[in-house]
């Protein structure tokens, strides 16, 4: 039936009709609230590109979770920034690392707030990758045009040639260094195991594995199962992408990778195959949750995912989503809480029923 029969404005026309026929509801048990945990006491360092995000101590954020729990929040994720950082990410899997710490504190102030503890090694290496670092065995092509640049170099006339030629051999060496290492996929499995173990023994809910090495889903199950942590859960940042949305983030969590990128672990964000299989093993591995991580601009995967596989089904509102909408309001370009609203909702449409968000405590107190 077409117009004039058909009208759909006639169900928009007052709040009340509007309310009766939504499609999407939005509810803050729905909601995880991420907090960055550092070594002192009394710090509350707002991170600069992330306003109203904080570097908090144990004992403010105690404070936070326990307001955070008190609008409605159930649940908030940890991430540590360490007091020292090596090669092998002690802090990461340290008994009384600082996310283990954080973990005692809240639970013993705030039993009813579901942990999930973040398990990756970044925040913890000297090198700020997400695994192990070993030196790749430079080709001997490689060693040959290395010496070949060096000699054409000595053989340049002229000064400003000279610059020039020493300009594209720093390149040539910047490019031999960064394609010189590699990240041990295997031995990293053990220290993020580790890791997962350590935070449940220290009161950690559910262990969220945000490293994506391969494998570690299934590492880290077996390790929590012979601890007797059977009945911890798992919820795997399944499809978590390479992507620029992270920039905030790194700065809050101190975890930039000193040399290279993450794109030979990260999914490439052009591929949404890719995550499906991506999806398909963690799950197979024994994930009970899954993630899609960044969301707004990856809503065509959640909605894919949500599609095809039956386990509860999370996304993250990473810091660059958060970081653009805050300085879009800082502005005044745009109304903070009606596009705070309206992106939690395109989330949840597209099929994510568990949502990672700075804007948690915000949006549970709009939604009260
Ligand atoms: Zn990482």
């Amino acid at each position: 039936m077409a117009f004039p029969v058909t009208r759909l404005r006639r169900l928009r026309r007052t709040a009340q009709l509007r309310d009766m026929v939504r499609e999407t509801r939005l509810t803050p048990d729905s909601l995880v609230y991420p907090m960055f945990v550092c070594p002192g006491e009394g710090v509350r360092k707002e991170v600069r590109s992330m306003p109203g995000v904080f570097n908090l101590s144990v004992d403010e954020a105690v404070k936070e979770a326990q307001e955070a729990h008190s609008v409605g929040v159930p649940a908030v994720i940890l991430f540590g920034l360490p007091e020292e950082k090596d090669e092998v990410a002690s802090g990461a899997w340290a008994d009384d690392g600082i996310v283990q710490r954080a973990a005692r504190a809240l639970k013993r102030a705030v039993p009813d707030l579901v942990l999930l503890g973040d398990v990756c090694l970044c925040e913890y290496m000297s090198h700020g990758h997400c695994g192990i670092v070993k030196a790749a065995p430079q080709s001997l092509g490689a060693a040959a045009r290395d010496a070949m640049n060096s000699a054409r170099v000595v053989a340049v006339k002229g000064k400003k040639e000279k610059e020039k030629a020493i300009a594209r051999l720093a390149a040539v060496a910047t490019r031999a260094l960064e394609a010189n290492y590699e990240i041990d996929n295997d031995a990293s499995l053990e220290l993020l195991a580790r890791t997962a173990v350590s935070l449940t023994r220290a009161g950690i809910d559910m262990i969220a594995p945000s490293d994506m090495m391969d494998g570690r889903v299934g590492a880290i199950r077996k390790a929590l199962d012979g601890a007797g942590f059977s009945n911890t859960p798992i919820l795997s940042y399944a499809a978590k992408f390479a992507s620029g949305f992270y920039g905030p983030f790194r700065e809050a969590a101190d975890s930039a990778p000193q040399f290279g990128d993450r794109r030979s672990y990260q999914m490439d964000g052009a591929n949404v195959r890719e995550a499906m299989r991506e999806i398909e093993l963690d799950i197979e591995e024994g994930a009970d949750m899954i993630m899609v991580k960044p969301a707004m601009p990856y809503l065509d995967v959640i909605a894919a995912a949500r599609a095809r596989f039956d386990v509860p089904l999370a996304a993250y509102q990473v810091s660059g989503e958060y970081a653009m909408i805050e300085a879009a309001a800082g502005n005044h370009w745009i109304e903070r809480d009606r596009v705070m609203m309206e992106s939690l909702v395109s989330i949840r449409r597209a099929g994510a029923s568990i949502i990672l968000t700075y804007y948690a405590k915000q949006a549970a107190k709009a939604l009260a």
